[in-house]
């Protein structure tokens, strides 16, 4: 290191002033090797935000321009202000472990007294005696670094053979360097934060991107249902009261030249349109009550397989080739429920399986009990339905594209009026089936009165 001062030829200078020089020369030397230091490190820890790295160059620069045997720097976590990441130079892994041992018991209350602190073997409290010998150190120095006051971690640095004693320079040197530190491992910290939030942000918009794509799709689905329906539901008005008007106007105008056989044709066919109108106008008005909450349960004592006898023979016109049978096991209890709503739900499903079911297949409506639930299925031999459209088929005015839809009417209000009824039950309805095994819808209801909501 160069000098600052020439020393060689003042012979002219008296000695008493030569010493005073001398040692102003050496005073300034050491403050030069001082901010030369100082520089080197500010200029080593700014240029990175790794808080491995901040650390990793700052036990190295205590060893160099501290001048200690063995450093180490530790970082403490911010909540639990416990040591969360250290490096540590020449102590082995064995001796570091010690240090943090005795970080809650001897290190912090020292910290916290003074902003340098220093225990050297010369005669120390017995703690640290104890603590230096573990070391096989002669002097050992804590430096806390504080942001705000804030203790956020500690350099350890220890003299193998040598007790420490520092100047006022020197002291104002570590200082100056224990705040270095602290304001690079802060920052490096709150950049690990920042990168950090970004990432969680970056998160948080992907996840809202995906939920805003999903909305999307299903406002999509929903306006193609809505315009399913609208088209359907003029379809479904027109075909009949095309029919009606059709009939009405012949019978009206050519009512003398009509025979009784074909007059009995087109009345047969009247009852029939009209019938349908009055289907697709009492589901159409069913499901705007319940969406609009106007609906009541009237609870009743009901003896389910009585109730599904009469929905057989109240559908058996048009069932002439498919068999209905019903199996209840024999502990199948009666259940509080509204007799009219759960008439409505065998009829729309019963009435479904005939309608999708193969001349000369079965209908079974079985019923057992689970618990205090009672499980209601029924299966038929259809064309059955693919997983993916089990939940689809509940969702209100959805039908599948299929030749049999495509031949016979329906609102495709069905199901979610039967999954409705059966909620307001307290029970759950669902389907098993896969595509040409024919399906089971099922649905349970509880007879515990509890349960049932009363
Ligand atoms: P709709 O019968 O008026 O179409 P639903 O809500 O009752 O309306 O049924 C919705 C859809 O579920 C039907 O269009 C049909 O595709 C399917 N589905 C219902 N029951 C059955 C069944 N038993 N077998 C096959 N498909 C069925």
């Amino acid at each position: 290191m160069a000098r600052i001062l020439k020393t060689s030829g003042s012979k002219s200078i008296p000695p008493k002033r030569r010493r005073v020089l001398r040692r102003t020369t050496d005073h300034l030397d050491e403050r030069l090797i001082q901010l030369q230091a100082l520089h080197r490190i500010s200029t080593l820890i700014n240029s990175t935000f790794n808080l491995e790295e901040i650390l990793k160059v700052l036990t190295d620069s205590m060893a160099r321009d501290l001048d200690f045997d063995r450093t180490g720097v530790v970082f403490l976590d911010r909540n639990s202000q416990k040591p969360f990441q250290s490096a540590y130079a020449s102590f082995t892994p064995v001796e570091f472990r010690l240090i943090l041992e005795h970080y809650d018991s001897l290190l912090l209350p020292a910290l916290d007294k003074e902003d340098i602190f220093i225990e050297t073997a010369d005669n120390p409290p017995p703690q640290w005696a104890h603590f230096l010998n573990l070391l096989s150190a002669m002097s050992v120095c804590l430096l806390p670094m504080r942001v705000k006051s804030r203790l956020i971690g500690f350099a350890i640095g220890v003299r193998n053979h040598r007790l420490m004693h520092l100047s006022d320079d020197q002291r104002r040197f570590f200082s100056m360097f224990v705040s270095q530190a602290s304001t690079a491992i802060e920052n490096a910290r709150l950049y690990e934060a920042l990168g950090q939030s970004n990432l969680t942000l970056e998160e948080k918009v992907q996840e809202r991107t995906r939920d805003l794509l999903q909305a999307n799709t299903r406002l999509l689905e929903l306006d193609q249902i809505k315009s399913n329906f609208i088209s359907m539901v003029s379809h479904e008005l027109r075909t009949p009261l095309t029919a009606i008007k059709g009939f009405i106007v012949t019978l009206f105008h050519y009512d003398k030249e009509i025979s009784e056989e074909k007059r009995h044709l087109y009345l047969g066919v009247l009852n029939e349109e009209t019938d349908r109108l009055t289907r697709l106008i009492t589901e159409l008005l069913d499901i705007s009550r319940i969406e609009s909450g106007r609906i009541d349960i009237q609870w009743s004592t009901v003896v389910v397989p009585d109730l599904v006898q009469r929905v057989f023979e109240t559908l058996s016109m048009k069932a002439a080739a498919v068999r209905f049978e019903k199996n209840f096991s024999v502990d199948f209890p009666e259940v509080f429920a509204d007799s009219d709503k759960l008439e409505q739900v065998l009829i729309n499903l019963i009435g479904n399986a005939l309608k999708y079911s193969p001349s000369d297949s079965r209908v079974v409506v079985r019923g057992r009990r689970i618990d205090d639930e009672v499980e209601i299925s029924i299966e038929d031999e259809g064309p059955g339905i693919p997983e993916s459209e089990h939940e689809k088929i509940f969702d209100k005015f959805y039908r599948q594209d299929n030749e049999i839809n495509r031949k016979s009417p329906g609102t495709g209000l069905g199901l979610p009026i039967c999954r409705t009824l059966v909620n307001l039950h307290g029970g759950k309805i669902w389907v098993e089936s896969q595509l040409g095994q024919g399906c089971k819808f099922k649905f349970t209801l509880p007879f515990n009165l509890d349960k049932a909501g009363r």
